[in-house]
C-alpha cells in the first residue's frame, strides 16, 4: 500500500482571515446543533435511556450544549457483550484494513476541523488556539497510529531458526475487550488516541467520555461510522465514573484498561483491576496515563525572556488544565527577580474571558468541581507565598480563575506539591542548578518539566537527573507532538506508557510464539 511518510497535521493560522472565518463557520455549525439529544451506541445500535445529563457550556451555565443518555449497569454489560463478540471478528481483520479506517477517520476529521474545533470551544472551554491544536493531535494519533500498526505488521517476526528443522515465529495478537475512560481537557486528541491505538491494534473497546465532554465523543463515533468501523468495534457508553467506569473496570471478560485523568482515580482504577474476579482467566492490564507536577527550572545563565515566556505559556495555556502543564518554577536567585518581573508582565497582559472571541488565551475552568478545587488553594496560597498577579475568579456566567501566581514558595509547601490542575503557579528561589534539580525531582509524580539555560553541562546534567517521562531544554513543558515527542510520565504520572510512541501500540497487544519443526 503506497502511503506518505507521517508528517504532523500543521496548525491553523489565525492572523489570517480566512481561517477566522472558517473558525467563525465553525461556531455556526456547532450551534445549530445546539441542545440536541444524544443516544448510547451498542453495537451500531442507537439506545435512549432515561437517566440523562446535559452537558454545559463552561463559559456560560446557561447553554446547553447537548443532553446525553447515561448507561446503566445493564446497558454496560449489554456493551460488554457485543464487544466481545465481535472481538471473534474484528481480531482477524486485515491490519491494513484496520490502518484504512483510521486513515479516513482522520480525513473527515480534517475535513471538519473547524466544526470539531468549535464545539471544543463551546463544550471545553478551549481558546481557538488550542481547540486548534487539539483536533490537530487526533489527526496525528490517526495518521501515526494506522502506519505504526502497518509496520508492526510488516516486521519481518521469524526469529532464530535452525534452518532446515525448524521455523519460528513472533507476532502479536490482540488482547480482546477494552474499557477506554478519557479525559475531559483534550477531549478529541487523547479520546481518539486511546480508542484508535486499541481499535487498530485488534482489540474492541466500551468507550467512556468524561461526563463534561460527552458530545464531542459522540461526534467521534459518528466519525468512525462514516469512516467504516463495523459495529460493536467501539461501544459508546457514557455514564457515571463510580458505577458504569467501576462496573466495567470488575467485569471479568473486560482484558485491558485505558485510563487517562487524575491520580486518585487511575489508583483505584489499578487497585480495581488487580482483583481476579469470579470467571476471570488472566491478569488485566492497565495503561494509565494521570498527573504531574511539572516544573521548569531557569539556571543562572540563560535566556531570561524566553524563560518567562515558556513559564507562562505553560502554566495558564488552556487554563492550567493540562497534566503537562508547569505548576512550578524553579529560578536561581541570580536571576530570579528579573524572571519574576517578567513573567507577571506577560501574565498580566493575558486576555481572559470567552474562548469563542479569537483574542482569548485564557478561558474558563471544566465546571463548578474544577472552580471549586482551583479556588480553594487561593487560600494555602495566601500562606505559602506572596500574591503577584491574578488571585481573583468569578463563576456568575461561566468558570473564570485569572492566572495566578505566588512567589517565595517552599519545596514542601501544598502549592509546590499537590496537583491543582487550573491556572495556579508556585515560584520558588534556589541558591544553585543542584538545588533546583533537587526541588524539581521533589514530588510523586514525573510527567513533564523544563530546563531553561545556556550552560551546556547543566543541560546534560538534567538530561540525566531530571527524572520525567518528557523533558524539554530551552522550551516551554507543553505541547507534546505525536511521533516527535512520544508522551507520558514516571511514578505516579502513570505507567510508563508513551502516547504517540513507537511501543504504544503493542501495549495493547501480546506477544505469540509458534515454532513449528520440519
Ligand atoms: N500531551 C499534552 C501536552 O504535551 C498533555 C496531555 C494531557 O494533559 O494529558 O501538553
Amino acid at each position: 500500500m503506497a502511503i506518505y511518510t507521517y508528517k504532523t497535521e500543521p496548525l491553523t493560522d489565525f492572523n489570517q482571515p480566512e481561517n477566522i472565518k472558517k473558525y467563525e463557520q465553525g461556531l455556526k455549525i456547532v450551534s445549530n446543533y445546539l441542545g440536541k439529544t444524544y443516544d448510547l451506541i451498542i453495537g451500531g445500535k442507537r439506545i435512549k435511556t432515561d437517566k440523562q445529563v446535559k452537558s454545559i457550556n463552561p463559559s456560560n451555565h446557561r447553554e446547553v450544549i447537548g443532553t446525553i443518555s447515561q448507561a446503566s449497569l445493564e446497558d454496560a454489560d449489554k456493551a460488554i457483550q457485543v464487544a466481545l463478540d465481535t472481538f471473534e471478528t474484528w481480531k482477524d481483520v486485515k491490519a491494513e484494513v484496520r490502518a484504512d479506517v483510521l486513515f479516513k477517520a482522520a480525513a473527515i476529521i480534517r475535513r471538519r476541523k473547524f466544526e470539531f474545533s468549535a464545539l471544543m470551544t463551546k463544550e471545553a472551554g478551549k481558546p481557538w488556539g488550542e481547540a486548534d491544536a487539539d483536533v490537530a493531535e487526533a489527526i496525528d494519533f490517526l495518521e501515526y497510529y494506522g502506519r505504526q500498526m502497518l509496520e508492526l505488521e510488516t516486521i519481518d517476526r521469524v526469529v532464530l531458526s535452525r534452518r532446515n528443522l525448524e521455523r519460528n515465529e513472533y507476532k502479536y495478537i490482540p488482547l480482546g475487550v477494552g474499557v477506554v475512560i478519557a479525559p475531559w481537557n483534550f477531549p478529541l486528541a487523547i479520546l481518539v488516541g486511546m480508542t484508535t491505538a486499541a481499535v487498530v491494534t485488534g482489540n474492541t473497546v466500551l468507550l467512556k467520555p468524561a461526563s463534561t465532554t460527552q458530545v464531542i465523543a459522540y461526534k467521534f463515533m459518528e466519525v468512525l461510522e462514516d469512516a467504516g468501523l463495523p459495529h460493536g468495534v467501539v461501544n459508546f457508553v457514557p455514564g457515571s465514573g463510580s458505577k458504569v467506569g467501576n462496573h466495567m473496570v470488575n467485569h471479568p471478560k473486560v482484558r485491558f484498561i485505558s485510563f487517562t485523568g487524575s491520580k486518585g482515580v487511575g489508583i483505584q482504577i489499578y487497585e480495581k483491576a488487580a482483583k481476579v474476579q469470579p470467571g476471570q482467566i488472566w491478569l488485566k492490564r492497565v495503561i494509565a496515563e494521570m498527573g504531574g507536577k511539572d516544573a521548569i527550572i531557569v539556571d543562572q545563565e540563560a535566556d531570561l525572556d524566553l524563560a518567562a515566556e515558556s513559564i507562562v505559556k505553560s502554566a495558564f495555556g488552556f487554563s492550567g488544565q493540562k497534566c503537562s502543564a508547569c505548576s512550578r518554577a524553579i529560578i536561581h536567585q541570580d536571576v530570579y527577580d528579573v524572571v519574576l518581573e517578567k513573567m507577571i508582565k506577560l501574565t498580566k497582559e493575558l486576555t481572559v474571558g470567552n474562548p469563542e472571541l479569537s483574542q482569548t488565551f485564557v478561558g474558563p475552568v471544566n465546571d463548578h468541581l474544577a472552580f471549586g478545587k482551583i479556588t480553594s488553594y487561593f487560600e494555602v496560597g495566601a500562606k505559602e507565598g506572596r500574591l503577584v498577579a491574578g488571585g481573583k475568579a468569578d463563576q456568575s456566567t461561566g468558570y473564570f480563575i485569572e492566572p495566578t501566581i505566588y512567589a517565595d514558595v517552599k519545596p514542601d509547601a501544598r502549592l509546590m506539591q499537590e496537583e491543582i490542575f487550573g491556572p495556579i503557579l508556585a515560584v520558588c528561589k534556589v541558591k544553585s542548578f543542584d538545588e533546583a534539580l533537587e526541588v524539581a525531582n521533589n514530588t510523586e509524580y514525573g510527567l513533564t518539566g523544563a530546563v531553561i539555560s545556556k550552560n551546556r553541562m547543566n543541560l546534560e546534567r538534567a538530561r540525566k537527573e531530571f527524572h520525567v517521562g518528557n523533558l524539554y531544554l530551552n522550551r516551554k513543558c507543553t505541547g507534546a507532538i505525536v511521533g516527535y515527542q512520544p508522551f507520558g510520565g514516571f511514578n505516579m504520572s502513570g505507567t510508563d506508557s508513551k502516547a504517540g510512541g513507537p511501543d504504544y501500540l503493542v501495549l495493547h497487544m501480546q506477544g505469540k510464539t509458534v515454532s513449528e519443526t520440519f
